[in-house]
């Protein structure tokens, strides 16, 4: 690989490729998973990415295989997304990402009166449905649904 390719894409021996974010995405994508404070491996980011259908984020996780509930999490924000596990640098496996139907100490109820907002050690837990591609958040507690800009109540 020449260098300039190389200075673009850098190839991953172990870990996690997420590709098809929404772009613009690829930061809160990070901060779901916890990067940097969770991971040791290099972490590339590629934001505004061109793609088959538009603009897309891509990020890469190296020596880092993602859980089945933190990819559930990225649906919540970016619903195309497509995380494909590389071994010895091949895809060894590839897979959409799932709406979860229940989340649990993801997202703040937006409600300031809600149990899981005070100091209470309440995890805050919603049920999660979507209606025509959307996605709705509704808080077991207090009912308070958060139908839009999931990101910006992100924990
Ligand atoms: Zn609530």
């Amino acid at each position: 690989m020449g260098e300039e390719k190389e200075l673009r894409v850098r190839r991953i021996e172990n870990g996690t490729v997420i590709d098809h974010i929404t772009a613009g995405h690829a930061l809160i994508v990070l901060r779901i998973l916890g990067i940097p404070d969770s991971s040791e491996g290099v972490v590339s980011v590629l934001l505004n990415s061109p793609g088959e259908h538009g603009k897309k984020d891509v990020v890469k996780i190296e020596k880092r295989e993602l859980k089945v509930a933190e990819v559930d999490r990225i649906a919540l924000i970016s619903p195309n997304a497509t995380i494909n596990i590389i071994r010895n640098f091949n895809v060894s496996q590839k897979k959409r990402v799932h709406i979860p139907e229940f989340i649990e100490g993801v997202v703040r109820c937006i409600n300031p009166n809600c149990i899981s907002n005070s100091n209470e050690p309440i995890t805050s837990k919603f049920n999660v449905t979507v209606d025509d591609d959307n996605i709705k958040l509704r808080c077991i507690y207090c009912g308070r649904i958060i139908s839009e800009n999931i990101a910006r109540h992100l924990l």
